[in-house]
């Protein structure tokens, strides 16, 4: 064998999952197809990750998080949602210390390139742990033997335990025969910075307006990151829009509710596809990250789960090794998935359903839509409940 574990992705989930190693004696060996100098110094893309606290001790144990600069951790402090027109808002206010909350915020928000660079870092520093970058897998196999793996220039690497974490539309996953739901929600979503004149009190927002839904994500107290989702045939409404239109658009949208706005990053957008693995294992193999659950990102749970299922199988698998069991072994892989799904699943159709009825305009709808806002807000547990899943 080549090596203990071989992970096929070197994105913020193979990455955090190969640092899980680090006091152990197994060999890992990350595949990336990006060249080094990407992981190195990962560039912006838009996306403010809004992570759980949870999360952020997960991130803690692996000496992610004290890599991010502090000044880059930005604090949530709690979250509205508007529906429509109308200024009448469902809140979820800090967790308050009388119920064990003890914080002044809801989570934190960390801009994905520092996280993506955190990650390498500590997986760098590993001296169990190999980054091979720049030569993408080409195929993923495996039997009861070993997992084997052949890159694009032609050398062919096996070890006893094969992961993917090489994203939602996982090529790997599709080679071992792993099957997958997939939600094409036919939308668009475009993320961007904005400074603005007004504060945002650290709050932030889903808006879901009729035909678009934008969110804003508090990064400092006068700068926000705006998530604006679109149908797919009106996209270059969005798209075709300079830097001082957008920021126009963006103020329009708000009804000047943080006052005159500036577009200050790049813009990127991303297809709003959702992806569950039907199982998160197969022969030699488990799926962590997006490539086991990619999901919508309104409700902001999809590097959380990532962060989630690495933390569930590498403590599987540590187990294993100290009780000298095989670490491919089939009720290890299993126990994973099951572990995983309990929770992913209610998250990933909840989210989807809630999407769905959300974006869905017609008139009924719509009314149905202001209804579930009151109701929400006058139902502690009903609150209690969506609070939890938000913070983890
Ligand atoms: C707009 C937006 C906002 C989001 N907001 C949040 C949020 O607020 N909170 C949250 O928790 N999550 C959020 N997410 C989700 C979060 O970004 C993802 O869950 C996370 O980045 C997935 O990490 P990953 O490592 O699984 O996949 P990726 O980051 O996609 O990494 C996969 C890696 O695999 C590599 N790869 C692919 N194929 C191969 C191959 N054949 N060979 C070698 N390498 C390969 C790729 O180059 C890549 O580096 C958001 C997502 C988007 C799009």
């Amino acid at each position: 064998m080549d090596c203990d574990i071989l992970i096929i992705g070197g994105g913020p989930a193979g990455l955090a999952f190969a640092r899980y190693f680090k006091d152990s004696n197994l060999r890992v060996v990350v595949l990336e197809k990006s060249p080094l100098e990407t992981l190195q110094n990962p560039p912006y893309d838009g996306r403010e990750i809004a992570l759980t606290h949870r999360s952020r001790e997960i991130m803690q144990n692996l000496g992610m998080w004290q890599r991010v600069p502090e000044n880059e951790i930005y604090r949530l402090r709690d979250a509205k949602v508007f529906n429509g027109t109308s200024d009448y808002t469902l809140h979820f206010p800090q967790p308050s210390k009388a119920r064990g909350g003890a914080t002044d915020r809801l989570g934190n928000l960390i801009s994905n390139h520092n996280i993506r660079r955190a990650a390498y870092e500590e997986a760098a520093q590993c001296d169990n742990v190999e980054i091979r970058c720049g030569v993408g897998v080409k195929l993923a196999e495996s039997n009861q033997q070993e997992a084997k793996v052949t890159l694009e220039n032609g050398e062919v690497l096996t070890a006893r335990l094969l992961i993917c974490a090489d994203s939602r539309l996982s090529q790997t996953r599709r080679q071992l025969g792993i099957s997958a739901d997939m939600h094409d929600f036919g939308r668009t979503v475009f993320v961007f910075r904005t400074r603005h004149e007004i504060s945002n009190q650290h709050t932030a927002c889903e808006c879901f307006f009729y035909g678009r839904t934008l969110a804003l994500l508090p990064l400092e107290e006068h700068m926000t990151n705006c998530v604006i989702t679109i149908t797919n045939t009106k996209a270059h409404e969005i798209s075709d829009l300079n830097p001082e239109m957008l920021a126009k658009e963006a103020e329009k949208m708000l009804n000047g509710r943080l006052g005159k706005m500036e577009v200050v990053s790049s813009v990127h957008s991303y297809p709003l596809i959702g992806v569950h693995a039907k199982r998160f294992y197969g022969v030699r193999c488990a799926l962590i990250g997006d490539a086991a659950v990619g999901m919508h990102p309104v409700t902001a749970h999809g590097y959380n789960l990532g962060l989630e299922s690495i933390d569930i199988l590498a403590k599987l698998i540590l187990k294993a090794v100290a009780q000298g069991k095989d670490i491919g072994n089939e009720d290890l892989l299993e126990m994973y998935s099951f572990k995983h799904q309990l929770h992913t699943r209610p998250l990933y159709h909840g989210t989807n359903a809630m999407v769905t009825f959300f974006t869905t305009d017609a008139a009924p709808v719509r009314l149905l839509r202001d209804a579930t806002l009151r109701i929400s807000n006058h139902l502690p547990p009903l609150k209690a409940l969506i609070s939890h899943q938000l913070t983890g």
